[in-house]
């Protein structure tokens, strides 16, 4: 059974950025409201009216007339390879409950924000990129997206304009660096794991900025192990999460 107070919303659009990776914008109903860095659970019923849903991460902005969701489908995953195979006009039901660990405004302070995302890790972070709100409050926005292969680089064209409108803007002081690491394929980007580039000093060498805890507060969010690892290694360099009044630096969701 779907759960109290939900509601159905239309699929508007959807661009697939791989087999299996897409992005899917909704409808958006006149009453929903959140703030970047939350999460909507979202659902479908079978054929015998069981209900699954599952956490997404919201990508488009409280601003946006519509909402967007980056979902890959999981292999024998219940919900996402349903979700990614809905086409323009399908309905989703969308839970009334919003949540949300990582809200930029639990760690204002410091000159630059660090983004650093694996997979599909990266949704609530172009929200962020585009927001007013980030913009107002670090002038420095590093973004890093770790993947398996190339094509994994979801909004890869959207990033690097926006980062280029950012530099050539004339007067603005706002930069947004923009790192891609691709694991399991040769590229151009970066490719060892985003624990291994901190160790070792190439992310800070590549972004050309120095990620300590005066000046940096940063963002998790993917994958269980890549969060957990960092999280461990950002502590040694001094990183805390916000707790009960005392400020932090360092924010973390994993997807699972
Ligand atoms: C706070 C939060 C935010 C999330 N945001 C997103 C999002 O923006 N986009 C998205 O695609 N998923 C997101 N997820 C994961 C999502 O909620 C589901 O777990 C995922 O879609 C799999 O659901 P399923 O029913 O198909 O798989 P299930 O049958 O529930 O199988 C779950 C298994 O799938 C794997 N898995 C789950 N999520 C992922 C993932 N994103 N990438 C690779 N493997 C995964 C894990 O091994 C997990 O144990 C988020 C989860 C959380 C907790």
């Amino acid at each position: 059974m779907r759960p109290e107070n939900s509601i159905e919303i239309k699929l508007l659009e959807k661009k697939c950025w791989r087999d299996g990776l897409v992005t899917l914008r909704f409808e958006k109903p006149k009453t929903f409201a959140f703030e970047i860095g939350q999460f909507v659970r979202i659902g479908l019923e079978d054929a015998n009216g069981n209900y699954t849903g599952r956490a997404y991460s919201l990508a488009s902005l409280p601003t946006d007339d519509y909402i967007e969701l980056l979902v890959v489908a999981v292999d024998n995953g219940a919900l996402s390879p349903r979700l990614v195979a809905l086409e323009e006009g399908d309905s989703v039901i969308l839970e009334s409950y919003l949540f949300g660990q990582i809200l930029p405004k639990r760690i204002l302070g410091g000159s630059t924000l660090w983004l650093l995302a694996s997979g599909t890790g990266l949704a609530p972070f172009i929200s962020f990129i585009r927001s007013p709100f980030i913009w107002e409050s670090w002038s420095l926005v590093v973004l890093v997206h770790s993947v398996r292969h190339l094509e994994d680089l979801a909004y890869r064209t959207q990033i690097e304009t926006l980062s280029k409108e950012l530099a050539t803007y004339e007067g603005s002081l706002r930069r947004l660096i923009y790192v891609p690491v691709v694991t399991q394929e040769h590229s151009d980007a970066l490719h060892e794991r985003i624990p291994q580039l901190i160790d070792s000093g190439l992310l800070e060498e590549k972004a050309g900025i120095k990620l300590n805890a005066e000046d940096s507060r940063v963002i998790l969010c993917g994958n269980p192990q890549m969060v957990q690892d960092v999280r461990q290694l950002l502590k040694t360099k001094g990183f805390v999460a916000p707790r009960r009044g005392n400020p932090g630096n360092l924010l973390a969701e994993a997807l699972w």
